[in-house]
């Protein structure tokens, strides 16, 4: 790809601290992004000493807003650096995705703000998302919202 088209790409996907290397697009399935952080080094949570001391690479793939009609998928690499001062690995922290989740942060805001606009039977319907990705969210903000541990959603709000 050229420096011109990843700068592009990277200004489309307006994600702060990262910038796309490569593109690959599938018919029928939508767009994979392979994106890459433009830090080389992040800072150990344990002892706040900074490291460029690559350890591992853990590369997957989430979900993000999608670009007009099609589906956007991130490859990501979440890498592991290894502390010089405590001797212990520790992850990097990205801002656009929270832990263990499969989606980005603002994908997950957008599904948040349909439910507010309208129901869940026409979001779902949309198919941005599938509707366990969506009931999951949805619990997590009314459980914000109320602040109980344990919800059970009314079949009728997702169906
Ligand atoms: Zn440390």
């Amino acid at each position: 790809m050229t420096s011109k088209n990843i700068k592009i790409l990277t200004q489309l996907l307006n994600l702060e601290g990262v910038k796309v290397v490569s593109h690959h697009q599938y018919k029928g399935i939508g767009v994979i992004l392979k994106i890459e952080s433009i830090k080389t080094e992040s800072i150990c949570p344990r002892c706040g000493t900074k490291s460029n001391r690559l350890h591992q690479n853990h590369r997957y793939t989430i979900k993000d807003l999608p670009l007009g009609e099609q589906e956007v998928f991130l490859e990501i690499n979440k890498r592991q650096f290894k502390c010089e001062k405590c001797k212990k690995p520790f992850t990097e922290k990205l801002d656009f995705v929270d832990r263990r989740r499969k989606y980005t942060k603002r994908l997950a805001n957008k599904i948040i703000q349909q439910v507010i606009d309208s129901d869940i039977h026409s979001v779902a319907k949309k198919g941005y998302v599938t509707t366990a990705i969506y009931r999951e969210n949805v619990k997590r903000c009314i459980k914000k919202l109320i602040g109980r541990k344990t919800i059970i959603l009314k079949k009728t709000w997702y169906r």
